[in-house]
């Protein structure tokens, strides 16, 4: 972005968030009616929620300079009504957010946002929870954001919800014509997920394939909690779409292989593969490759943003990416504990399984990945002594 623009850029959202400031907050509680104030009370001092923006700000792929529009979008965020659904999942999605161990500013703000209607959260129930939806989705017409977790079976009876027994797909559709930006949250949403996976017996779809309006991906079983909470945030200071990959995924988020970013990678290009799962290579943080890691052929930023306010991700604690932010990783990617490559040799995928680049779709390209990735594996085994 050359200076001009992100001047004008600068400006554009500091009129937007300006606008945000004068519509009423939605808040449940006098306590969390100003955002900054229900940080501090939670422990979090300004300087906290400041380090927040700038993380924040970087992560979600804007100049340094607009860390302080960062931190003015999240304590606006109780403007932009929320309305989250839960379709067939597992509730892995939420729990990410709001289960950390040390709930950290992701998870506050998440607490502390408008959040209109949720399942999990909320205290109300059956015909009173419906009403509180209904409710929701009137009052907030054309402003609210629509976040939904979860596969959709197209054999709609496979999944009824609620007291008045509506089908997950009715109230995605329902709840899709007053959204003003609509976020897949987790696989399931945004590909179909488990539900989905082969011989896939409800028929269950991603969201994208039961609405009629552009859906944002946001990938992972789990995604983190900077991913849901940083598209978010995007969206309040953006107001609109984010750029997107080939599968809808937002490019600040999904843009990079892990395998580019791993922690592990010199080991890769070394040639020092965990052989066993507790050898003396696993000991050492030598590469997962052998021990089935997918990161080849998965685009995600956990190794940088990471889990459970920034404690660790898979490769960190010793087990291989399981590639769940791709498409169909359930069947493309699995058995989780070999190497894609050995599908060259013996597989029912033909030995091309699930290698898609981001922004290519060159299969013959890939296919030479996934040979090229095999064989240096194959190769540092026979150069390397174990
Ligand atoms: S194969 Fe996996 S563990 Fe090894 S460098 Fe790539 S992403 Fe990291
Ligand atoms: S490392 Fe891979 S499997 Fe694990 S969360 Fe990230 S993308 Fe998903």
């Amino acid at each position: 972005m050359s200076s001009a623009e992100e001047a004008k850029l600068f400006k554009r959202i500091q009129k937007r968030l300006n606008n945000l400031a004068k519509l009423k907050p939605y808040y449940k509680d006098e306590d969390s009616k100003d955002i900054a104030e229900a940080l501090e009370r939670s422990g979090f001092s300004r300087r906290d929620f400041m380090k927040w923006a700038a993380v924040m700000t970087a992560a979600i792929g804007l100049p340094a300079s607009f860390a302080p529009l960062t931190l003015k979008a999240a304590e606006l965020a109780n403007r932009v009504p929320v309305i989250w659904l839960h379709m067939a999942e597992c509730t892995g999605c939420s729990e990410s957010l709001l289960r950390t161990e040390d709930p950290g500013i992701d998870s506050v703000i998440f607490d502390l946002i408008s959040l209109e209607y949720h399942e999990t959260v909320m205290a109300a129930a059956g015909h009173q929870a419906e009403k509180s939806l209904r409710d929701a989705m009137k009052n907030y017409y054309g402003r609210y954001v629509l976040m939904v977790e979860g596969g959709i079976p197209k054999d709609e009876y496979f999944l009824t919800i609620g007291a008045q027994g509506r089908t997950g797909a009715e109230e995605a559709r329902e709840a899709s014509k007053g959204a003003a930006a609509i976020l897949a949250i987790g696989t399931c949403s945004s590909f179909g997920g488990v539900q989905a996976a082969n011989p896939n017996p409800t028929n269950a779809q991603p969201l994208s394939k039961m609405i009629d309006k552009p859906v944002i991906n946001v990938p992972g079983c789990p995604p983190s909690e900077k991913n849901i909470v940083g598209n978010l945030v995007n969206y309040i200071l953006m107001g609109s779409l984010p750029a997107l990959d080939s599968f809808n995924r937002p490019k600040w988020a999904y843009q990079h292989r892990i395998h580019d970013l791993c922690e592990r990678r010199g080991h890769f290009d070394a040639g020092e593969f965990v052989e066993h799962f507790g050898d003396e290579n696993a000991k050492n943080g030598f590469c997962l490759y052998k021990m089935g890691c997918k990161g080849p052929y998965t685009f995600n930023n956990c190794s940088r943003l990471k889990f459970n306010t920034h404690t660790n991700w898979p490769i960190g604690a010793g087990h291989g990416c399981i590639g769940c932010s791709e498409p169909d990783f359930w069947d493309t990617m699995s058995p989780f504990e070999e190497p894609l490559g050995n599908r060259l040799y013996s597989t029912a995928y033909a030995g091309f399984g699930a290698d898609k680049t981001a922004d290519t779709a060159g299969i013959v390209l890939l296919a030479i990945t996934v040979i090229g990735i095999a064989a240096h594996a194959v190769a540092s085994s026979v150069t390397k002594p174990k």
